[in-house]
Formats: C-alpha cells, sequence, structure tokens
C-alpha cells in the first residue's frame, strides 16, 4: 500500500487502547531495522524526519529510503510525517514533497500566535490530503535544533487545549507531561514520574481526539552500561520508564515518539563491536550488527510497549 496519513491508525489506537510508534530516521540502516521489525510484527509505523535529519541526508534520500521500505513491507500501514516543523515553509516544503504528516511547533510561541501558525499549515495541509500534529506546552532537553533548558519548560495546561483544537484545527496534540528530548530527562536517583493528572484532564476535555507524547525514550541502563564500558561518557543518563508508556498508550496517547534509545542500541553495538573486533574497518561488519540492534530495539517496543502488534 502507498504512504498512507495517520488518520485511521489513531482512530484504531484511541479504540484499542495502543499506540503507535513514531521512530525517527536518519540512514538507510535506520530505515531497515525499524521497518523490518514493523513488517515482521504487522504493526502500523509512523517514519519522521526531523529537521536535522533533513539537513543530514537531505529530503529526497530519505523520502526515497521510506517508499523503499514501503514497498519492501506490503503488508503494513507507514506514515512519513515531519518531526518538529518549525515554520510554515518546512512543513509546506514536506508536504509538497511526499509527506503524508507534518507537525508544526509553534509551543515556543504565544498561544494566539501558536494557533495562528498552526492554522495557516493545517489549511495548507488538509488541501493536500496531510495531517496535522500540533503541541501544546514546552518539553525540556535537546532535539536536533530544538534546545529548552528544563527552568523554561511547561506542562499543557489542560484548559487551553479545547479552544486550540477548534481554532487551529489541528489533527493531533502533543502535549508536556514530563517527558523530555534526549538521554537525560530526569535527575539520577529521582523517580521519574509522568503527569497522568494532566494527560486524564486533557483527554476528559478532548473525547476522541488523539495525543502524541514526544521525548518518550525509556534510557535503558544495559545499553547505556554498555556504552561506558566500551568506551562512552554517558553518566547519569535517565528515561521515561516503560509501565508509565504502556499506560499513557492505554489512555488517550495514539502516537509514541521514539529516538534516543534506537541511538543508544546503535551506539552500544558499534562500540561494543570495534572493542571486540579492533581490525574491522568494512562499514558492513558493524552497521549490519547496528541495524539488527535497532530492529531488536524496535520489536521490544512495539510488542511490550506501545502494543500495537498485529494491529495492521
Ligand atoms: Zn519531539
Amino acid at each position: 500500500m502507498p504512504l498512507v496519513t495517520s488518520t485511521e491508525m489513531f482512530k484504531k489506537a484511541y479504540d484499542g487502547g495502543y499506540a503507535i510508534g513514531a521512530f525517527n530516521v536518519n540512514n538507510m540502516e535506520i530505515v531497515q531495522g525499524i521497518t523490518e521489525a514493523a513488517r515482521d510484527l504487522s504493526a502500523p509505523l509512523i517514519l519522521q524526519v526531523s529537521k536535522g535529519a533533513r539537513a543530514y541526508a537531505n529530503h529526497t534520500y530519505l523520502v526515497k529510503l521510506v517508499e523503499a521500505a514501503v514497498i519492501e513491507c506490503p503488508n503494513i500501514p507507514i506514515v512519513l510525517h515531519l518531526d518538529h516543523g518549525p515554520d510554515f515553509e518546512t512543513c509546506k516544503s514536506c508536504i509538497d514533497g511526499g509527506f503524508t504528516s507534518v507537525m508544526i511547533d509553534a509551543s515556543g510561541k504565544p498561544f494566539a500566535e501558536n494557533i495562528e501558525i498552526t492554522k495557516k499549515v493545517v489549511e495548507y495541509a488538509h488541501d493536500h490530503g496531510v495531517v496535522v500534529e500540533a503541541e501544546l506546552g514546552t518539553l525540556a532537553g535537546i532535539e536536533d535544533d530544538v534546545k529548552v533548558k528544563s527552568e523554561d519548560s511547561s506542562y499543557t495546561h489542560p484548559e487551553e487545549v479545547e479552544e486550540f483544537v477548534s481554532k487551529s484545527g489541528c489533527d493531533s496534540l502533543a502535549i508536556a507531561i514530563g517527558t523530555s528530548h534526549g538521554a537525560y530527562k530526569f535527575k539520577p536517583g529521582t523517580k521519574p514520574q509522568l503527569r497522568f493528572d494532566v494527560l486524564e484532564e486533557v483527554s476528559r476535555r478532548l473525547p476522541g481526539f488523539p495525543i502524541v507524547l514526544h521525548g518518550s525514550s525509556s534510557v535503558p541502563k544495559e545499553f547505556v552500561e554498555k556504552i561506558n564500558k566500551f568506551g562512552g561518557n554517558m553518566p547519569g543518563a535517565v528515561g521515561v520508564p516503560e509501565d508509565q508508556l504502556r499506560h499513557a498508550a492505554e489512555l488517550s496517547v495514539c502516537k509514541i515518539n521514539i529516538d534516543s534509545d534506537l541511538r543508544l542500541a546503535m551506539t552500544a553495538c558499534i562500540r561494543e563491536h570495534f572493542a571486540e573486533a579492533p581490525s574491522d574497518f568494512d562499514p558492513r561488519q558493524y552497521l549490519k550488527p547496528a541495524r539488527q540492534a535497532i530492529k531488536d530495539m524496535v520489536s521490544h517496543k512495539i510488542v511490550d510497549v506501545l502494543g500495537c502488534d498485529h494491529k495492521a
């Protein structure tokens, strides 16, 4: 099947109490690792591209890699989504360039301006059969060009969501309930806890409306330890506990963004490989197991966190 929008998959995910995994793609091995996992598990899938990914790999390469994945995985619906579109122009360029979904992130702007910018993107996107994710509230952390200090982050105010969604016309909404970008989400030693009270209040005000969680890697200890064991330096990396993400998926959260965990899996695998086979210099020797490590990580997320296996 050709690339699809997320409309149908979100509806099924909302009703079925699971979430769709949105994984960031930057090169061929990452695209292959993610899509092979989803294909083998018959899981609907969102592949997303950030502004940084477009700068790194170039728009055309990424679109063509994803189109190749669509041909290789005829059994599953795949969405091609722009992650954190910073402005109308970037969104337009992705809409014109084959994406089926875009995010406009004007969450750093004042409320009225966020609505105005989002609405402009929604009008153009809907005219072209593309859906739009918007954001209300700000997440801490670093993702490509999006850098927010934790003191500048803020939880979503539930009393704002109805006005925002009805005036902007967005199709899904990313909210801030304590997740954050990157591998250092919570202070070491503290107990990570998402604000389910905020999520529940948002859902009560927007019945049936798909909610999105960004920054939802769990930063598994064994991968951080492996990276550190084989020459890395990532002290104090902490993520969101997987059981809390599973719970969010059972509620109104229909899309969960996971990126750092794939990076950790890939990096841990490559570091281990070089430590154990120092004479290897053919990229295929270390990218092949790295691709498998991504596939294993995504399979685990699909089954144990998102609950979206065999939902295609
Ligand atoms: Zn994000």
